[in-house]
């Protein structure tokens, strides 16, 4: 099966690309909970994040957390918060969410929906600092 992420590292889908290396890729999440809400993913399409191999695995936390910080010195924050939930897209992912409260990390609450410009402006800031 072919998720909605494979076809963003293909191309065939576009994105707002923050930051890539041979495995991993980074994007900002369409209906982010916040502004700089980022995606981090491995390229090779695998459903739940504890099945990668533990190499795979340690590889994308090492390059959540150069995002993570990246997004942490260009967005106004306390924290960047982090969650893994994978119900929607089958491909595992971690949500990076800047916040400043626990609420923050609600997932139920309503998402934003910014402009494909403000989503470009928001990449920009952020992959500047990787
Ligand atoms: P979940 O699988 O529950 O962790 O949620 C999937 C996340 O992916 C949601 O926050 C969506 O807004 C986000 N998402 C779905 N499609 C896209 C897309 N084409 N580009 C960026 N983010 C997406």
């Amino acid at each position: 099966m072919s998720t909605v992420f494979s076809k963003i590292i293909s191309g065939e889908i576009q994105s707002h690309k923050i930051a890539e290396n041979e495995n991993c890729l980074s994007f900002l999440d369409i209906n982010p909970l916040a502004e700089g809400h980022a995606l981090v993913i491995p390229k090779k399409e695998t459903d739940n994040i504890f099945d990668m191999t533990d190499d795979d695995l340690s590889g994308l936390i090492l390059f959540a957390k150069k995002v993570a910080k990246a997004i942490k010195s260009s967005i106004p924050c306390a924290k960047v918060g982090v969650s893994v939930i994978g119900l929607e897209v089958a491909h595992a992912h971690i949500h990076l969410i800047p916040i400043d409260t626990v609420s923050d990390m609600n997932f139920s609450k309503d998402k934003l929906s910014p402009s494909n410009t403000e989503l470009e402006q928001t990449a920009n800031k952020i992959k500047r600092l990787i």
